[in-house]
């Protein structure tokens, strides 16, 4: 892997984090690069080789679940195998292991506690936003003692607010349930802003707004990181976190 480290996470502390983009993966075609996905069509081995690339530049196995726009966490047992795990966010305090979610717009919410040594990541797209698959999270690193004034949290390359259309009633119901939400594209039609929801969701949980990162590129955008707007078949970029 030539160097995966496009997006940095520097506000979390006690954790070794990266956002991989396209960059330095093994995938060919609409796939190229390091996909991380083995869902999208992909040749299965080129996606192995780059978990492999992946673990090695974390180093420790990085965990993935499948992953359905839910608000569901796996809690990690305490040791040994992780079992295979349907759910869209992944809370441990283990240092034998990494936590991988997967993404191409939606974002890539990884959380960090450096008192406990707790560590999390959450896939976060509108629908699991709304379903609240951060409170979740954040209740989850709870269990393991972890407060919420200590924690530190990065949100990952993802859609843009101004990027991110949607439909007129779509954006209606999501500001009105979380107003942090909405938003104008570029060329004025209706939109909604995930990270300013999601800045606001963890805030709202307790985290302290100088504790939450969130200025990274759009995906859309920037054409370093995969994309489901720009291009409905291709491969998945990762938020990995790992214990310090
Ligand atoms: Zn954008």
């Amino acid at each position: 892997m030539t160097d995966p480290l496009l997006a940095r996470a520097p506000r979390l502390r006690g954790a070794r984090a990266l956002f991989t983009g396209r960059a330095g993966g093994v995938s060919r075609g609409d796939h190229a690069g390091l996909n991380l996905a083995r869902h999208v069509g992909d040749d299965e081995a080129d996606v192995e080789r780059n978990r492999a690339l992946l673990a090695a530049e974390i180093g420790a196995p990085p965990v993935f679940v499948t992953q359905v726009h839910s608000a569901r966490v796996q809690v990690l047992p305490p040791h040994g195998p992780v079992p295979a795990a349907t759910a869209d966010a992944q809370v441990t305090d283990r240092r034998d292991v990494a936590l991988a979610i997967m993404v191409a717009d939606c974002l890539p919410v990884l959380l960090s506690d450096p008192v406990t040594g707790t560590v999390a990541v959450a896939h976060a797209g509108r629908q699991g936003l709304l379903g609240g698959v951060l409170q979740n999270t954040v209740a989850a690193m709870a269990d393991f003692g972890a407060r919420p004034a200590d924690l530190t949290a990065s949100i990952g390359p993802s859609i843009c607010g101004a990027c991110y259309e949607v439909p007129a009633p779509m954006r209606e119901e999501a500001s009105a349930q979380l107003p942090a939400t909405r938003a104008v594209t570029r060329w004025g039609t209706p939109a909604l802003d995930l990270r300013a929801g999601a800045v606001a969701v963890l805030q709202e949980a307790g985290i302290a707004a100088e504790a939450i990162d969130a200025e990274h590129p759009c995906t859309l955008e920037d054409e370093r990181f995969y994309s489901y707007r720009r291009q409905a078949r291709t491969g998945r970029f990762a938020g990995v976190i790992r214990r310090a």
